[in-house]
This record gives structure tokens, C-alpha cells and sequence, in this order.
């Protein structure tokens, strides 16, 4: 698997634990791009040259396998966006603002990614917030009210690995007449999404994390919602006849499409996708799970070290600190030795915040990690926070002398 990508060609030492970051991208991504620009560069929906519908083909051709993707009923329900915090702002700006009115409340939880969190706060509206256990699990009964009209979840936390039960909540939520929108970012790479059997009203995800190209991203709506919700932004493409004072607008999905859009990232993406199905999202969520195994078994045994979020069902991921030693000064360490590691905040500072922390350190995985990686991303764990801890020592006596 790490052959097929050529950052480790280039980089044969890097052990790249942040996937849930964003992908490394295989070769068959990289010559999707390369291709259209090089081979069959022209715009889309427009022109009557045949470079131009090649090109609104292929671009065609992606709504198409983003459909299947999440095994959608309708390619009218895939809108391609800039990612996943695009799409969330997308159903912030045009459906909370025009189906929700004053005294209506939006219900997220204390584990959202800011993405899921600050286009709702930018909206007016009342927010509530669904809180976690001890372990990182959503305590969700009895938290969608009458007054809930949008609830607004991930599938899997980039904090604590937690797999929400999508399913059941959306069951409870139309139940009390609201919506839900899935923030599907940490889901889409490794999870088998049926977005028809979750039955969501909105999924979102990104292009990059998927070993797609940035800058693109996917935002599924029923097509009953979607038809109802306003653009957001006006331009080329997402019109039908335009006058001086007046404009009527395309159905969905173009109606969200304003201006030329990122042709060549959405063919790459659909390149992206069928790699990941050329895998099999149970083969890729099975090699997730087994190195998180791993990690979790390894990192248990490393003194002073607390894992952040031990849900029993936890997509392929892992959070945890430790006592006295900077997350920063420990992902450094690690960088030094060529892991790569994420430290900080993690984008979810008040997910942080409810274990008592303002940072963390997050190892996560991808395809092309191997157990041997992980193995020696544990072994260094320990040796990094023993030396860094020896060095707070030594320098805390050198300032009392
Ligand atoms: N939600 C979650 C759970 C994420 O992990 C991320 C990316 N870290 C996002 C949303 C935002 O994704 P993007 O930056 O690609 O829009």
C-alpha cells in the first residue's frame, strides 16, 4: 500500500500518523489531476466544444460515484462544496436561516470539531449542547426536544474516536420534528456510509482526508430539503434565466455551485473514491481497527499516559496526554525521529476542555500506516516522555541552584 504513494518514495523514513488531519494522496489521485490539466483541461456546463463536455462529463461522472459513495438515491442530492466546514456553513447560511425562526434551538454536542460548532453559533440561534461521558460517549436521550428543529453531529470524533449512533438519534430526532445534518470529516475514509439507512437529512464530508485533493468536498441533502433552501452565494452557473432586477435560479445541486468550480479537484476526488472502494471501506475500517488495537495495547503501558476518549466503538484514532509532559514538546520530539503527530487543540477546544485539558496529542491512522509504525510510534512515545521528563527535571534543579 505505501508504494502506491509517493510522498514515501520521497520520504521513505516518515511514520505519518495524521491522516485524520488530512491523506496522503496515492499516484492514481495525483495522475487524475495531472491528466485533466495536462489532457483535457476545459471548463464545465458551458461550452459546445468537445473538450468542455469531456470535461462536464467526467465532472458528471464524480457527482455519480460521490452518489454511490454514500449510496444517496438521487445525484441531485450530492452538492460539491469546498469540504466539510463549507458544507456546514452552506446548510447554516440557507437552510437555519430560512426554516428556523426565533425560540428554535440547534442541538450539537461538546465533542464537534469548531467546523460544527462556529457556523451554528454564527447563526443567532439558540444552541444546546449534548454532553459526554467519562469515556467520550454522546449522553444524547432526552436532549431532542420540540424546541429542536436541527441537530448537528459528527459520525466519528476527531478527538475521541467516538462512532455516534447516527441512526438511532436521527430516528429520535424526526421523531421530535427536527433535522440532522452529519458531519461525516472523520467517517468517509475508513466507515461504510448509507446515508439512506442512517437516514440523515445532510452529510458532509472532505475530499482530503479521503486521499483526495483539498479544496473540495461533498455535501449531501435530500432533495426534498434541498429544493426548499435559497443559495448562498450568486454567479455563473447556479441560474436559470437572468434579468436586470430578477433572477431565478437551477434545482439543486448547481443552485449551491456558483462559478466555476474546482474541476479538476472534484475529478481527482472521484479518483480518491474509487480507490477507497478498490480497497473496501470493511477492509480499510478492519486495518484502522487493528492498529488502533495496537496503539491503544501499547500506549496503556506508558506511565502517566491517559487516553483522551475510550468509547467501544472508536474509528481509527487516539488522543492522549501526558502528566507532565507538553503535548507540543512531545510531537516535536517525535518529528525529530520522523513521526508525525498532532498536538494542540485538535480544532475542538471545548471537546478538549470537558476532559479538563487545552491540548492534547492525536496519532491517527490511514492505509498506508503498517504495525511495525505503531510499534515504533509507541516505543518512542515512552523513550520521548521519559527524556523529556528527565530534561523538566534536571532543568527545574539547574533554576533552584
Ligand atoms: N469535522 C471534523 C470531525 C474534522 O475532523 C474536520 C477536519 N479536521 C472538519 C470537520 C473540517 O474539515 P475541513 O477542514 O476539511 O473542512
Amino acid at each position: 500500500m505505501r508504494e502506491l504513494f509517493p510522498i514515501f518514495k520521497a520520504h521513505p523514513e516518515l511514520v505519518y500518523l495524521d491522516s485524520a488531519a488530512t491523506a496522503h494522496k496515492p499516484q492514481g489521485v495525483i495522475d487524475a489531476l495531472t491528466t485533466f490539466y495536462a489532457d483535457d483541461y476545459a471548463t464545465v456546463h458551458r461550452a459546445a466544444y468537445r473538450p468542455s463536455l469531456k470535461a462536464t462529463e467526467l465532472y458528471n461522472q464524480a457527482r455519480e460515484t460521490a452518489r454511490r459513495f454514500l449510496n444517496a438515491a438521487h445525484w441531485e442530492e450530492i452538492v460539491f462544496t469546498r469540504g466539510t466546514t463549507d458544507a456546514i456553513n452552506l446548510v447554516a447560511l440557507s437552510y437555519a436561516r430560512t426554516h428556523l425562526k426565533e425560540g428554535d434551538e440547534i442541538l450539537i454536542s461538546e465533542m464537534e470539531h469548531h467546523s460544527n460548532l462556529v457556523p451554528w453559533q454564527m447563526t443567532g440561534f439558540k444552541l444546546r449542547f449534548i454532553p459526554m461521558n467519562a469515556q467520550g460517549v454522546l449522553e444524547w436521550q432526552g436532549k431532542i426536544t420540540p424546541q429542536t428543529k436541527l441537530v448537528a453531529l459528527a459520525h466519528i470524533s476527531n478527538v475521541t474516536g467516538t462512532v455516534n449512533p447516527i441512526a438511532e438519534i436521527a430516528r429520535e430526532a424526526h421523531r421530535c420534528g427536527a433535522v440532522l445534518l452529519v458531519d461525516g470529516a472523520q467517517a468517509a475514509p475508513h466507515h461504510p456510509i448509507d446515508v439512506q439507512a442512517l437516514d440523515c437529512d445532510f452529510y458532509a464530508f472532505s475530499s482530503h482526508k479521503c486521499y483526495g485533493p483539498t479544496g473540495v468536498g461533498v455535501l449531501y441533502g435530500k432533495r426534498a430539503l434541498l429544493e426548499k433552501m435559497p443559495p448562498v452565494q450568486g454567479g455563473g452557473d447556479m441560474i436559470e434565466r437572468v434579468e436586470l432586477e430578477r433572477t431565478t435560479y437551477q434545482q439543486p445541486p448547481l443552485r449551491f455551485e456558483a462559478g466555476t468550480p474546482s474541476i479538476g479537484s472534484v475529478i481527482a476526488l472521484k479518483a480518491a473514491l474509487d480507490f477507497i472502494e478498490g480497497i473496501g471501506r470493511p477492509e480499510l475500517a478492519a486495518h484502522g481497527q487493528s492498529l488502533l488495537q495496537l496503539a491503544t495495547e501499547g500506549l496503556k503501558t506508558v506511565p502517566g499516559l491517559s487516553i483522551v476518549g475510550t468509547a467501544p466503538e472508536k474509528g481509527p484514532l487516539i488522543t492522549f496526554r501526558i502528566e507532565g509532559v507538553h503535548p507540543l514538546d512531545l510531537a516535536t520530539w517525535l518529528d525529530l525521529r520522523n513521526i508525525a503527530v498532532r498536538s494542540g487543540h485538535l480544532c475542538a477546544q471545548p471537546c478538549l476542555r470537558a476532559f479538563g485539558l487545552e491540548a492534547a496529542v492525536r496519532a491517527s491512522f490511514g492505509c498506508y500506516n503498517t504495525k511495525a509504525e505503531v510499534e515504533k510510534f509507541v516505543r518512542l512515545v515512552a523513550q520521548g516522555a521519559a527524556s523529556l521528563l528527565t530534561s523538566l527535571t534536571q532543568q527545574a534543579q539547574l533554576a533552584r541552584c
